[in-house]
């Protein structure tokens, strides 16, 4: 494990804790959550009140950036610059371990520390909501209308510097005592995947409109729609 982090060491504040082996700090583990996780959950307090709302997130370099309403009240306080914790979560498996004690689950998760600041200039605006819309349906962008200026102005985009952050990763079987080895009691893991279904196109769709490649083979934890 690299106690580098994705600018210098790794701060005690994304230091983790409880099971620190399976703490990873360096840009590629961070990275690679980050940008499978569909979507996150950004936490913030208003009032000495945590907020913790799920949003869509995209990263680009070494920025995260989230989009969403101009009225939403999440991305207005968070553009102010309070502090924020986005959290993202890839769910691989439920862990079944002999005693109830030592169950568990096998995932992949990364939390960000840092203060967002909301995003003015036209152009980086547009590159992030492309950002958005290719890291949840990759070649969506080219085909579907881009936003006017009117619903550019209805959205705001917050971007999120990737300084502090951290990735904590569990794989593997139940970590039994070896006492419970004797027990008559099944053990093992439950492997997890999100996994799209079969496309519905709109009831109103023109005639002669196929369903474009990047659906039919869209993927999802590296897995291709089954169809
Ligand atoms: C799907 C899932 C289910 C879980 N279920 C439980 C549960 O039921 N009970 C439980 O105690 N724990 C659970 N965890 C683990 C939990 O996320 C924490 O890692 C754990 O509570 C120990 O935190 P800590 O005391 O080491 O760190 P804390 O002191 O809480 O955090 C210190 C720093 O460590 C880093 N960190 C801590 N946890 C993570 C993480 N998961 N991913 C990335 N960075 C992290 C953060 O940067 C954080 O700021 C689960 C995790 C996942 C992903």
């Amino acid at each position: 494990v690299s106690e580098e982090s994705m600018n210098g060491p790794v701060t005690e504040r994304v230091r983790v804790r409880r099971h620190p082996e399976r703490g990873r700090y360096e840009r590629e583990a961070v990275y690679a959550i980050l940008d499978e996780a569909l979507y996150c959950h950004l936490g913030f307090a208003v009032d000495g009140q945590p907020y913790v709302i799920p949003t869509i997130h995209a990263r680009v370099g070494d920025d995260v950036y989230v989009h969403g309403a101009a009225a939403s009240r999440m991305l207005l306080r968070i553009g102010e610059g309070v502090p924020v914790c986005l959290t993202a979560t890839i769910l691989d498996g439920l862990v079944l371990a002999r005693s109830v004690f030592s169950h568990s689950m096998n995932y992949r998760s990364v939390v960000v520390l840092g203060t967002a600041r909301e995003v003015t200039g036209p152009e980086e605006k547009m590159a992030a909501l492309r950002a958005v819309v290719e890291h949840v349906v990759p070649g969506r962008w080219r085909e579907a209308r881009h936003p006017t200026a009117t619903e550019l102005a209805a959205t705001r985009v917050l971007r999120l510097p990737l300084a502090e952050a951290s990735a904590k990763v569990r794989t593997g079987p139940p970590k039994d005592p070896a006492s419970d080895a004797a027990l008559d009691v099944w053990a093992g893991e439950l492997p997890l995947t999100l996994r799209p279904g079969r496309p519905v196109a709109v009831p109103d769709l023109r005639p002669g409109i196929a369903l474009p490649e990047y659906l039919a083979e869209y993927l999802v934890n590296g897995r291709r729609f089954p169809g």
